[in-house]
Formats: C-alpha cells, structure tokens, sequence
C-alpha cells in the first residue's frame, strides 16, 4: 500500500513539473513590448527590434556597433 501511494505521488510531482514547463515554454503575449523596441549594447539608442544586429544575446543599432560589443 505504501508503494502505492508513493507511485501516485511521483506521478502528481512528474504531472506538476510537465506542467511548470510548458508555462515556461510558452510566455504570454503581454510579456512581449508593444513596439518590440531594444537597446543598443554600445551606444544605447532605442531602435525597432526588426533593425538590430545581434550577437551574443545582445542588440546593437549597426554592424559597426556590434563589432565594437559593449562599451566598457
Ligand atoms: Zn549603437
């Protein structure tokens, strides 16, 4: 009997963790910007995100920017 019960709750915590994940995997639409507007990493001008050059997880207003990467 308590094998049983010890199977039904992994079961519960494989079921609450499948769960979790596809929340996480698909974010809600508000969690989006309006524009989808970004930052430059160089020189922090604002500019559409459809402009940018990215690299590293980053957005850069220009190929020259995003040669120079962050500005230290
Ligand atoms: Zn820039």
């Amino acid at each position: 009997m308590a094998k049983f019960l010890l199977f039904i709750a992994v079961l519960a915590v494989v079921y609450w963790l499948v769960r979790a994940s596809n929340r996480r995997g698909r974010p809600p639409p508000a969690a989006r910007m309006p524009e989808s507007m970004t930052q430059c990493a160089h020189c922090g001008v604002h500019f559409p995100r459809d402009e940018s050059v990215s690299e590293g997880g980053r957005d850069y207003c220009c190929e020259d920017h995003r040669r120079l990467g962050v500005r230290s």
